[in-house]
């Protein structure tokens, strides 16, 4: 039996007789302005491409679920971790940070790590990277620090020195910049690698007791990463290669899956914690706080369109659920702001009604209305104000989150403790990494920062001695710089450092 030949219609559903002829006076034209398809199709075709994402501009994604396999309500009162074997709809997006969006997944990032729960309370999304910790502790310094990952505002390409230049006078960035430079700044397969929160949040239970939480989505894949040879070669023969893997593993049902670990403080163990627990250039040590497994993310369905379902996602840290709350960190409080405001730019302040930002789970019951792409029925008849007589929905005051008391004089605070910057990173050279990991460490760094001024080179070798002599010696034997100049500047205060270097 012949299927029936579907036809082909205008955006408006009207019938067209031929789309490989444009309407012409005569065989050789010109064109004629009456020649609507052709307007229509032209003139969408203009308009296809929306704002790239400033940073995760390339990404994956795919649907999947996550499961409790541990009883948290003790910890929290949200309802999607209430029992376990409990399952919740999850859609994961995956990116680079730096590149455009054609760039090469090969290339060295932090890779985004981010997961929108459907959960029956509303949205809860969990916008992570695959490293614990970021390169600043203060969004002033975000925009920054992003123009130096980007190109050049003359040459268009990418620099060395501004990338050097700005990380070796932000010393914080070390723990961060250990990571990515080594072989876990390239990961084989977005399968292998972790995810964390990076940040620490708040849960609270149905009793109004809270806790210090941190998330680790950890690889049942096995870490794999890629190393620095072996991700230059694969920036040319695959540049979408960790895309075309996710895609293909789910396809084959080769269902990738990440057991969620959870680190749990009380508020008494971190009022004297031995450092501030919301300064996310800081892990919290195993060993002081054990992590606990609660749970499995799991994805199994590809997306059936990219642009409708990963170039349109949009993740929102202040997307939370009553159980969940933010922490005082402060590049979390900038966060909180600036996702939706680039989604409100991006796609639109109804970008909460395209299908993959909508909470399926838990349809919108507010009293917004309105402006561009206002796609379902707007509210219909309903009442547009609180508060109204008229049953439309009102607020519950159990969904609120307990009272918190916050103090302090306003104020622009220096850092406290900026020697404690460099702990983490040397505990993680000395304590963590095999003589191998050290040595592909220092190769990646030489031939990053081989690029850069030698001034530069300078002083961002000696805060790589600040955090470990022998990885300053590494890397200064591998650059050929005087390692006794390395050390004396490593033992002058930041300002020294900088006024020493300077051009
Ligand atoms: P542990 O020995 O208990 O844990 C070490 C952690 O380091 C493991 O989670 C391991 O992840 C991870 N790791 C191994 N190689 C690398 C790498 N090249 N880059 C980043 N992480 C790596 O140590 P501590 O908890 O005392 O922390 C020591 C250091 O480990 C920290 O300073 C930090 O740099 C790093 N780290 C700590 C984490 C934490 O939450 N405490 C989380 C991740 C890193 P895996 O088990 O997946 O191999």
């Amino acid at each position: 039996m012949s299927k029936e030949k579907k036809k082909l219609t205008t955006a408006f559903g009207a019938p067209v007789g031929n789309d490989q002829n444009s309407m012409t006076a005569g065989t050789r034209g010109p064109v004629l302005m009456q020649d609507a398809h052709l307007l229509e199709k032209l003139g969408h075709f203009d308009r296809e491409r929306i704002p790239e994402r400033v940073v995760h501009a390339k990404g994956a994604g795919a649907h999947g679920y996550f499961e409790v396999t541990a009883d948290v309500a003790k910890y929290t009162r949200a309802k999607f971790l209430s029992q376990v074997g409990k399952k919740t709809d999850v859609f994961v997006r995956f990116s680079t940070v730096g590149g455009e969006k054609g760039s090469a997944d090969a290339e060295r990032d932090p890779r985004g790590f981010a997961v929108k729960f459907y959960t029956e309370e509303g949205n809860y999304d969990l916008v992570g990277n695959n490293t614990p910790v970021f390169f600043i502790r203060d969004p002033l310094k975000f925009p920054d620090f992003i123009h130096t990952q980007k190109r050049h505002p003359a040459t268009n390409c990418k620099d060395p020195d501004m990338f050097w230049d700005f990380l070796s006078l932000t010393p914080e960035s070390i723990h961060q910049v250990t990571i990515l430079f080594s072989d876990r700044g390239t990961p084989a397969t977005y399968r292998n690698m972790n995810g964390y929160s990076s940040h620490t949040y708040k849960w609270y239970n149905n009793k109004g007791e809270y806790f210090w939480v941190k998330y680790h989505f950890k690889t049942d894949q096995k870490i794999k990463n890629l190393t620095r040879q072996e991700a230059d070669t694969m920036k040319s023969k695959d540049p979408d290669h960790a895309t075309r893997d996710l895609c293909n593993a789910i396809k084959n049902g080769d269902h990738p899956s990440w057991t969620l670990e959870m680190q749990i403080m009380t508020p008494e163990q971190a009022r004297d914690y031995r450092f501030d627990i919301f300064d996310v250039t800081k892990v919290w040590p195993h060993k002081d706080v054990p992590p606990i497994k609660v749970g499995k993310l799991v994805l199994n369905r590809n997306p059936e369109n990219y642009f409708a379902e990963v170039e349109q996602a949009a993740f929102n840290p202040s997307n939370l659920v009553p159980g969940i709350a933010a922490s005082p960190d402060k590049m979390l409080q900038a966060r909180l702001f600036s996702y939706h405001d680039t989604h409100l730019h991006r796609l639109g302040p109804n970008y909460h009604l395209i299908p993959i930002n909508a909470p399926k789970n838990a349809p919108e019951a507010s009293y917004q209305r309105d402006s561009f792409m206002r796609v379902d029925g707007n509210g219909g008849g309903e009442p547009n104000y609180w508060p109204n007589s008229f049953g439309g929905p009102g607020p519950d005051k159990n969904d609120l989150e307990p009272q918190f008391k916050v103090e302090g004089d306003a104020g622009r605070f220096e850092y406290q403790h900026p020697n404690d910057d460099f702990v983490q990173a040397g505990d993680l050279y000395r304590k963590v990494m095999t003589d191998q990991d050290k040595g592909n460490l220092a190769g990646n760094i030489v031939g990053h920062l081989g690029g850069a001024q030698k001034r530069i080179q300078m002083r961002q070798t000696a805060v790589f001695y600040k955090a470990d002599s022998d990885y300053g010696t590494r890397v200064a034997t591998g650059l050929g710089l005087d390692v006794g100049q390395v050390k004396k500047l490593a033992s002058m205060s930041q300002e020294e450092r900088a006024a020493a270097t300077v051009k």
